[in-house]
């Protein structure tokens, strides 16, 4: 296909940069491509440096959620921009998106900025671990959390529960204090808890999970946890940095009525520009320095730009109708592609949450990993190339969720939908 300029630039890029890119996923490798070299994205469209224009549902894998360049954010950023790009100092707009991400969490009674979710969430555990005493932490197979040592763990084989590294360079000694349960299994957890019943600090959880494709929690599952990590005195981390702000102004903790002890939070609070966020009950907040002795810190923590763009989406998104508007656009697109799947005869399921969802090439429901990855993965892969072609950028993975925004038209919606038709059509040969 014509991608000359992206070839030549990769072809540079990976003398330079391993793999030629700076996060794996922009490789495109999982579906068998070339990474697509990106020259500018305005609204709902992004262009490529071949001259190709695409209708984006990647969103930068979520912060994206007001489309690209919107007006507001870049004329309140070329402001910013002429007082400085940093400080290392405080700032009265840390406390303003501080304020606003507060009134949208109840659970939180303080927050700290950083600027990545992967910082967010080792964060938050070195916290967990210094309030509980205890060394050992559960997450889900499945659930994203970013790349910190303790979090690239997956399941022992067998009957050992102790992880083991997922990633050369992760050492064994830090794997093994990492346990991993089943997504909406709470029998799993509750093993693992029973067996190690003072040594567990806290256990994460993606609020909605998304980075295993979209799957929601099952009715039951996030109470459980709830329940199941306060009787065990550890900590429950919801890791909302997809799915804060993107089901709702708030977190999947509104919609399913769980107060964890700690939340973190990234992707839609930066706007688009580097930050993550963790916050929680005061107590535990007040254990870090320099209020407490849990060393944590950050050159660019706060930074003003970023701050800046935080506080000007979360005011977009605050405005009246935004959300509903948000998921009427996702519905009929989700519904679109059910029907299109039926009449093309196309086991698929479209799992929706918010203004995300996935298509799994499956034949029956996800509920957890487990099931995710019995999804027809060549199928997605063709899927993908297919979308690509006619004018539509979606994550090259199965295991990703597609992200709306309210730039998205319903002229976009039905170029995206007769591109399902052509795609499924496709793939049925
Ligand atoms: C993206 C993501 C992260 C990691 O955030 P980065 O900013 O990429 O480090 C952590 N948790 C969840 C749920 C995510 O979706």
């Amino acid at each position: 296909m014509g991608r000359k300029m992206s070839a030549e630039i990769f072809k540079r890029a990976v003398k330079v940069i391993p793999g030629g890119v700076n996060s794996p996923v922009r490789a495109l490798k999982a579906v068998g491509g070339k990474p697509i070299f990106i020259k500018r994205a305005r609204g709902s469209k992004i262009y490529d440096v071949d001259g190709g224009m695409y209708i984006d549902y990647i969103g930068s894998w979520g912060p994206m959620i007001l489309g690209h360049a919107n007006p507001e954010v870049t004329s309140a950023l070329k402001k910013a921009v002429e007082n400085g790009t940093s400080y290392g100092a405080p700032t009265l707009l840390e406390v303003l998106l501080a304020e606003d991400v507060l009134e949208a969490f109840p659970s939180m009674d303080m927050v700290r900025f950083v600027n990545s979710g992967t910082e967010a969430t080792m964060s938050a555990i070195r916290l967990a671990r210094a309030y509980t005493g205890r060394d050992r932490i559960i997450k889900f197979e499945g659930c994203y959390h970013g790349h910190a040592d303790s979090l690239l763990v997956k399941a022992g084989s067998g009957a050992a529960t102790f992880g083991v590294p997922d990633s050369p360079g992760v050492p064994a000694d830090i794997a093994k204090n990492t346990y991993t349960a089943v997504y909406n299994d709470l029998g799993s957890i509750k093993r693992i808890l029973e067996k190690d019943p003072e040594g567990v600090a806290c256990v994460i959880v993606e609020g909605v999970a998304g980075n295993m494709g979209v799957v929601k929690p099952k009715a039951g599952f996030l109470e459980g946890l709830r329940a199941l990590t306060s009787q065990y005195k550890a900590i429950l981390i919801m890791d909302e940095v997809m799915s804060g702000f993107r089901l709702c102004y708030g977190g999947a903790q509104k919609i399913y009525n769980i107060t964890p002890d700690m939340t973190c939070l990234g992707k839609i609070i930066g706007g688009g520009l580097p930050v993550g966020a963790f916050g929680g009950r005061r107590e535990i907040m007040e254990m870090l320095s320099p209020s407490g002795p849990v060393y944590q810190a950050g050159t660019l923590s706060g930074n003003p730009l970023a701050m800046t763009a935080g506080i000007i989406t979360l005011k977009e998104l605050k405005k009246k109708g935004v959300y509903e508007r948000l998921t009427t656009l996702t519905d009929t697109l989700c519904m679109g592609i059910s029907e299109i799947a039926k009449r093309r005869g196309i086991d698929c399921q479209v799992a929706v949450a918010g203004s995300m969802f996935t298509v799994f090439f499956n034949a029956s429901p996800v509920k957890n990993y487990g099931d995710a990855k019995r999804s027809d993965l060549e199928r997605f892969s063709a899927y993908f190339r297919m979308m690509t072609k006619n004018g539509i950028f979606i994550p090259p993975s199965q295991f990703e969720a597609v992200f709306v925004s309210l730039a998205h038209t319903k002229a976009d919606m039905e170029k995206t939908l007769d591109a399902v038709d052509r795609s499924f059509k496709g793939l049925r040969g």
